[in-house]
């Protein structure tokens, strides 16, 4: 639990459009760090810290600090928020915080920070979410896949993700194929009260695999170095990613092992940005059906901070990403449940993916996170089925 707070006034003062991007990225400061709140007015930070700061370390603390808020909020302008639907002002039956009725009726259990087991109510709920993501891909005639979760260095190295988003990766590793390693391994190691194996880090060979971020990589290296025989492609798969939010993992909000459906178009600049237009109307109707209040809003990706100024601002202007955010009643917030993403020929490019007339493809894709779209929905409806939308009823009872 942390123990002491350190108030930083910072020499930037932080806008209302990135308090929430700048708090996020805090985590990230030192591991002394076990919270961040910025004020309202974005000109005071309180770090929550595990213990006592030793002089030096206030020192490094707030040098740090202020690096990532000159990085991020320095002359930064307002992108202006395009609203594409909104359905935020839906009546809805409940209030409450559903994790703490959900772990009370041992629906689901936390087996370390940003990871859950869960049981039937969740899973029959992210099931039928499933079935209505399934139709969607069938409107497209969306060719089915299945990738693996591990996901090779070179892979992600390729497409720059190491610079966009080194703070997120999750790292794969193995004992050396060493015998001796292998038998000091079995004879000593054990898991410590922290959770930690207690061996030394030369036990482990080095790192040419993570675990995968997300689903649509997977399709495009597949198809790298390649000219495609048809103008178009559509596909889908649904896996396990992972993303470590570090202090920020919370809850079935922010996790670090999560499930998501991507419905994924390959072809030229209008193909692309027709289908994902489609799938936003098409999805219209379903997350009507069921119930959800939310908007769809243009927003950015969480790209670390040294390249998030230049990379959001690109996102916007080129209108990139719109975000369906569901309402949060009680917190009076919204929660990214699903993303409709435009690349451009960003992996046609650095991936060497050309169209038949030999110009390099567009990519886009329709992504749904599954236990966040079912926490959104418990949120706003409450574990009692009597209480749910008649289509959710019906199809997740
Ligand atoms: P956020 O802005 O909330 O961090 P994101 O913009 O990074 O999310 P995308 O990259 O668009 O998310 O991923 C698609 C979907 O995957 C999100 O809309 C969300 O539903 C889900 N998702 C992303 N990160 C997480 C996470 N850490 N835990 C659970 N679901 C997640
Ligand atoms: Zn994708
Ligand atoms: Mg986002």
């Amino acid at each position: 639990m942390p123990e002491t707070t350190l108030e930083i006034r910072p020499g930037v003062t932080i806008p209302e459009h990135l308090v929430g991007e700048v708090r996020s990225k805090l985590a990230y400061v030192d591991e002394l760090i076990g919270g961040a709140e910025i004020s309202p007015a974005g000109d005071l930070i309180h770090l929550y810290l595990q213990r006592k700061p030793s002089a030096d370390e206030i020192q490094a603390l707030k040098e740090k600090t202020n690096r990532v808020v000159n990085l991020m909020a320095r002359g930064v302008i307002q992108p202006k928020v395009e609203i594409l639907e909104d359905r935020l002002d839906l009546p809805l039956p409940y209030r409450d915080d559903p994790l703490e009725a959900l772990t009370r009726r041992h629906e689901i259990h936390q087996e370390a920070s940003g990871v859950y087991t869960l049981g039937p109510l969740v899973t029959r709920l992210m099931d039928y979410f499933e079935t209505r993501f399934l139709a969607l891909a069938n409107h497209f005639d969306a060719a089915p896949y299945r990738f693996p979760t591990l996901i090779p260095a070179r892979y992600l190295s390729r497409v720059n993700y190491f610079r966009a988003f080194p703070h997120s990766l999750t790292f794969v590793t193995h004992l050396r194929s060493d015998l001796d390693v292998i038998d000091h391994f079995a004879a000593h190691a054990v898991a410590d009260e922290s959770g930690r194996i207690n061996m030394p880090a030369d036990t482990y060979a080095s790192i040419e695999t993570l675990l995968s971020p997300a689903v649509c990589y997977h399709l495009y290296f597949s198809l790298a170095d390649r000219k495609l025989d048809s103008e178009y492609m559509v596909a889908t798969a649904v896996g396990n990613c992972f993303r470590y939010e570090s202090s920020n993992l919370s809850s079935l909000e922010r996790l670090w092992n999560f499930t998501m459906r991507e419905v994924i178009f390959v072809g030229s600049k209008e193909f692309v940005l027709e289908n994902r237009e489609a799938s936003r109307q098409y999805m219209q109707t379903v997350l009507d059906e069921i119930g959800l209040a939310y908007r769809v809003e243009s927003a950015n990706d969480p790209f670390f901070i040294g390249e998030f100024r230049r990379q959001a601002a690109f996102q916007s202007a080129f209108q990139l990403k719109y975000e369906i955010r569901a309402r949060l009643p009680f917190r009076e917030s919204t929660l990214a449940v699903g993303s409709y993403n435009y690349h451009q020929d960003f992996f046609g490019r650095h991936l060497n993916i050309s169209l038949p007339d030999g110009s390099p493809a567009h990519t886009g894709c329709t992504a749904f996170g599954l236990e966040r779209l079912a926490f959104a929905f418990l949120a706003q409806y409450g574990l009692k089925r009597d209480d749910w939308p008649v289509a959710v009823r019906e199809g997740a009872g």
